[in-house]
Formats: structure tokens, sequence, C-alpha cells
């Protein structure tokens, strides 16, 4: 019996019999959910983060850690997560207020052969320089000026969630707008200060 479809042309029935399995999430590399950026690109974006921010930052350097960030997380869907994609749990870093920070420790550990510190890069926040990498020209740093008035919201309402698809860049009012119609007058973008 002649299985492969191109050649009998009835696909319904020949394909009945193919194998390949459901493209799942668990067998997606997490670092691949950014896209690739090309070498001029490149270029051009560590000339633009070294003056875009308060201090020069370098793309390349962030975009390494995002990556590491991205294949050392947790996959993790929550209970009644109808989205496409569970949450991705960066959990090694030094938690503050559910947020995860980078610290030097996870660093050194993840980049033995560089000296990558958190000074190299323009936000400690694990999901923050996600969005910083995945929109960056966006993005800017707290200390820059309009920086602050930029926030990242997470769709799925884990703090320490840094997959891509579940942040988005909200203008600080838009976001405090959020939370407080959602009734979470505790959350940080309410607060005055973040
Ligand atoms: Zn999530
Ligand atoms: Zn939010």
């Amino acid at each position: 019996m002649i299985r492969n479809p191109a050649m009998t042309g009835v696909y319904a029935s020949d394909s009945a019999e193919t194998t390949i399995p459901p493209l799942g999430t668990m067998n997606i590399r997490p670092s691949s959910l950014i896209r690739s950026f090309g070498i001029r690109e490149m270029q051009i974006l560590d000339g633009i983060w070294r003056f875009q921010h308060a201090r020069p930052y370098s793309f390349t350097t962030s975009l390494k850690v995002v990556h590491a960030l991205l294949d050392n997380s947790i996959w993790e869907r929550k209970n009644g997560q109808d989205d496409q994609f569970p949450c991705l749990r960066f959990t090694a870093g030094t938690k503050d207020n559910g947020y995860v920070s980078i610290n030097n420790w996870w660093l050194e550990r993840l980049f033995p052969e560089e000296t990558i510190t958190i000074d190299d890069l323009p936000t400690k926040t694990a999901s923050r320089l996600v969005a910083m990498v995945e929109f960056p020209e966006d993005l800017k740093d707290w200390a820059s000026a309009d920086g602050r008035n930029r926030h990242v919201h997470h769709l799925c309402r884990t703090r320490n969630c840094i997959l891509p698809k579940h942040l988005m860049i909200l203008k600080a009012g838009t976001h405090k707008h959020i939370h407080m119609i959602n009734g979470e007058p505790d959350h940080p973008a309410v607060q005055p200060v973040l």
C-alpha cells in the first residue's frame, strides 16, 4: 500500500498514517523565541545602545545574557492558562517583589570565561532585559530621561516569567490603570515610585 500523499494524491487517508508529532512547546529551544539579528543589525543596535541609555551599553552582551536566561528557565503552565505557550520562569536570580533580578553569581556561573557583570546590563530585572532585547529601540534604562515612563507588563501575571510573548511594553500610566481596574492596589506599577 502506498502511503505517500505526494504519490496517491489522497492526503486525508494517507496522512492518517504519518507519525509527525505535534510541535510541542517543550521541544522548542526557548532562546529561539527571540528573533535572530544579523551582524549589520547588531552593529547598528550596539551603536544605538551606546547613546540612547543613561550609560553606554552593548546590545550584543545583553542579547547573549537573554539567550542564557531563556535557556536556563523552567516551563510551567499555570492552572487555567489558555495561552499557546506556558510561562517560562527564571528562578535562579534574586527575588525582588516577585520579579527576579539577574545577579553576578549567576552571570559568573553562566559565563565563566567572560567578565560580564550586572553593570554591563541596562537593567537587572530579567523580564525587563528580555523585553529590551526583544524591542531594542523601544525601551530605555530606568536612569534615562524617558526610561521610567515605559514599563514591562506581564500578560500572564507571573512576575518571574520571562517568556517574550507574555511581556508587553506599556506607558507607566496605562500600566498603572490596568492594575488599578483589576483591583491590585499593591502592584508596584500602582505605587508612586517603582
Ligand atoms: Zn508567563
Ligand atoms: Zn503589569
